[in-house]
């Protein structure tokens, strides 16, 4: 390509958020004069080494969280119908993300319904399935609600289409085969380096091609950043070094826990994932339950600098003897303090520096014992851990007092809604840390205070999970349509 060519719209990060707005700019089919550029490879291309190889080669870029679709070819595909719900709970919409989802800011209730809705038909048209769940066992859910209030514990019911890993990465290899039919340029192993600023407005991105190692400057009328948790933290750099705002935000930080999946029968049975939310003494913090994985696997996906952090996923069809959750703590950090990433960087390192470069895993019952779980005590455990690369070890070194002593009063509260879930053999593996605490401020057209550069999807916290990023990308599109 000649490297003063110019796109109506550059999009950097092909996750759902990028790959819905370009599929969206077809489909509004004025202008296809557009670029996807991504650090990962195409979908066809995305493999993760670690199940031959028995352990994580820290491939940079990382298959799982890198390449088309981004972290949602490898996730467990669950896409969460707020739109079905009915549930009137007004923090149904808005408790997915720690602190909120931003794009709540800008979207009443009923407009973000109807996007979600529209976004669902987008996925049922590329072949996800019609069956929901979490619609059937509406008596049994409402006694299980009341039984968590009196535990001072929500318990948050959405309907969720499930894709399942394999299935997801099968529709998403035809959203790419779509795109591509329609002249949708596509740059794999393109790293966004930089931007290119003129006064107040953005003109260009800076791009390494990681096969050749050139670096190229593409121009743009519109350049819209879809770089997810992966590219947080170098985007948040971008912004320091071209004045664009931001507003701190919280961060999440806890656990993957791991469970017999008899002990969550009857929650992955009539919800398929159940959100409990609460707040236990003594610091208040808000703790919930997030990314349910019934018959699961647990996860290594690694970031920058080699940061491995864990995740969870399932199969629709292949399916373990366990389910797995994140337990996740949001902290709001006030004055003087104001570098959330780097505080969860800082949580995540040192907690890999225990166990080598990997996940540390632990059961619960030797946190109460005060001891370190040891591999042997692991192989002979009720329950087996899924990612058999987790190193066992002691969690508490690593994770503050107060994130802690939040886990485990949580888990005693959960324990007496679900029996079993305070088992002494379930694991803990850490880090866990969601990183969209990185609010990069937008406007309602999503745009950035640079002109002509937004942020949607989980890069400037504008949205958590796959609905509402790939829905956030079909917004952008029909905002920049009405631009061109
Ligand atoms: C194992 C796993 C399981 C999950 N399960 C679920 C689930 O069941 N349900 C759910 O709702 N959510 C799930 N999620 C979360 C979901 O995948 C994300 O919320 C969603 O993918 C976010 O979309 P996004 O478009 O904002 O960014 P991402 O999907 O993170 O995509 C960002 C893309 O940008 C690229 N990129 C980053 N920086 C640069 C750069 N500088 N230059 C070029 N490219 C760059 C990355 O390579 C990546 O491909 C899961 C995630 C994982 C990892």
């Amino acid at each position: 390509m000649a490297e003063n060519k110019k796109y109506d719209a550059i999009i950097v990060g092909m996750g759902p958020g990028g790959i819905f707005c370009a599929y969206e700019l077809v489909k509004l089919g004025k202008h296809k004069n557009i670029l996807l550029i991504d650090q990962g490879r195409s979908i066809f291309e995305r493999a993760c080494p670690m199940a031959k190889a028995g352990k994580c080669l820290k491939c940079q870029p990382c298959a799982i969280t890198s390449g088309f679709s981004g972290a949602g070819a490898f996730s467990d595909g669950k896409l969460l119908c707020y739109h079905l719900s009915d549930y009137d709970n007004n923090g149904s919409m808005y408790l997915s993300g720690s602190g909120g989802d931003y794009i709540m800011q800008f979207l009443t209730e009923p407009e973000m319904k109807e996007l979600l809705d529209y976004t669902d038909k987008i996925y049922l048209s590329f072949g996800a399935d019609e069956k929901l769940e979490g619609t059937t066992f509406k008596e049994e859910i409402k006694k299980m609600q009341a039984k968590a209030l009196k535990e001072n514990l929500k318990l948050i019911d959405i309907p969720i289409r499930h894709l399942g890993t394999e299935k997801a990465h099968a529709l998403y290899g035809r959203v790419q085969d779509f795109l591509s039919e329609n002249n949708v340029k596509m740059r794999f192993l393109t790293s966004c380096k930089d931007i290119v600023v003129e006064g107040d407005t953005v003109k260009a991105v800076v791009v390494l091609d990681q096969k050749t190692g050139k670096e190229e400057t593409i121009y743009g009328d519109h350049i819209v950043m879809a770089t997810g948790r992966k590219g947080a933290s170098w985007l948040s750099d971008v912004c320091n070094k071209h004045n664009i705002k931001k507003e701190v935000g919280p961060v999440d930080i806890g656990i993957r826990y791991e469970l017999k999946n008899e002990v969550m029968d009857k929650v992955n049975k009539y919800m398929y994932e159940g959100r409990f939310v609460g707040k236990p003494a003594p610091y208040c913090d808000t703790v919930r339950t997030f990314c349910q994985n019934p018959g699961g696997f647990v996860s290594a996906e690694v970031y920058d600098n080699n940061l491995t952090l864990c995740n969870g996923h399932s199969y629709k069809d292949k399916k373990s003897d366990n389910t797995n959750l994140a337990i996740l703590v949001t902290h709001h950090f006030r004055e003087p303090f104001n570098k959330p990433i780097e505080y969860g960087i800082n949580v995540g390192e040192n907690m890999n520096t225990l166990s080598n470069g990997n996940i540390l895993v632990q059961r619960l019952g030797d946190i109460y014992r005060g001891k370190r779980t040891w591999p042997e005590e692991l192989e002979n455990n009720k329950v087996k851990p899924t990612l058999k690369t987790a190193v066992a070890g002691d969690i508490t070194f690593a994770l503050g007092y107060r994130t802690m002593t939040d886990i485990l009063q949580f888990i005693r509260s959960v324990d007496k809604v679900v029996e079993g879930f305070a088992d002494p053999e379930n694991l803990l593996y850490a880090p866990e840390i969601k990183f969209y605490s990185n609010r990069i401020k937008v406007n309602k057209d999503f745009e950035t205070s640079i002109k002509n550069m937004y942020s949607i999807g989980e890069c400037g916290g504008l949205t958590t999970g796959l609905s509402k990023a790939s829905a956030s990308g079909v917004r952008m599109a029909q905002i920049l349509d009405k631009k061109f």
